[in-house]
């Protein structure tokens, strides 16, 4: 089984790009976030947790995250591929994942950082409240505060992806084929 990350702050269009390779390789998506808003949709107890720390802009609980996330990944064992999106965000969560893979004889293949500038990633995140209603976007204190998160947090990852030569850099700005034109060059030597 293929093993990427897709790594990248708030609105660097993790998300998007995941989608494009899904249709463009067969891979199948694992977002904590996507996970984590639709227990908040169905009102489940986590749902309720989960909803205290997103609409703050903090992480949840690395326990939590990592159990949602092996839980995920069970379901998902038997395919050609993952991409893991939003997780890990910490570098205990990084340490967790290599431990479950690691059970499960899988092991990352590549770790793809999507760059952008703090002041786009703000615009973008704006912009993007006025479609999807989030409520961690609508306000720009609460993005800045998950950008200053990401610096503090999930930034450090690159230097522990960087040691075991699974890293990738890759230019998050232009137009979103363009984007996805780097990824792809870096997919088809996997
Ligand atoms: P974005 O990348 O735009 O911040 P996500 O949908 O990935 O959006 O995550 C939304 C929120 O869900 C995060 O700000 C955080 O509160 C929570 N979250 C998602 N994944 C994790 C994780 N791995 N660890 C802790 N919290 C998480």
């Amino acid at each position: 089984m293929l093993n990427i990350i897709i790594l990248g702050a708030p609105g660097s269009g993790k998300g998007t790009q995941s989608e494009l390779m899904i249709q463009a390789f067969g891979l199948e998506h694992i977002s904590t976030g996507d996970i984590m808003r639709a227990e908040i949709k169905k009102d489940t107890e986590l749902g309720r947790i989960a909803a205290g720390y997103i609409n703050k802009g903090s992480l949840l609980p690395d326990e939590l995250t990592v159990d949602m996330l092996a839980k995920a990944l069970d379901e998902r064992l038997h395919l050609t591929g993952i991409i893991f999106d939003g997780f890990p965000r910490t570098l205990k969560q990084a340490e967790e994942l290599n431990r479950i893979l690691g059970e499960r004889n899988e092991e990352i293949d590549a770790v793809i950082e999507l760059k952008a500038d703090d002041e786009e990633l703000v615009d973008r995140l704006l912009q993007r409240s006025k479609l999807s209603g989030r409520a961690d976007d609508n306000d720009e204190s609460t993005i800045r505060q998950r950008l200053a998160i990401y610096h503090q947090r999930t930034e450090p990852l690159v230097a522990f992806y960087k040691e075991c030569d699974k890293h990738f850099a890759v230019d998050g700005i232009g137009a979103v084929e363009d984007v996805f034109k780097r990824i792809k060059e870096i997919c088809q030597t996997l």
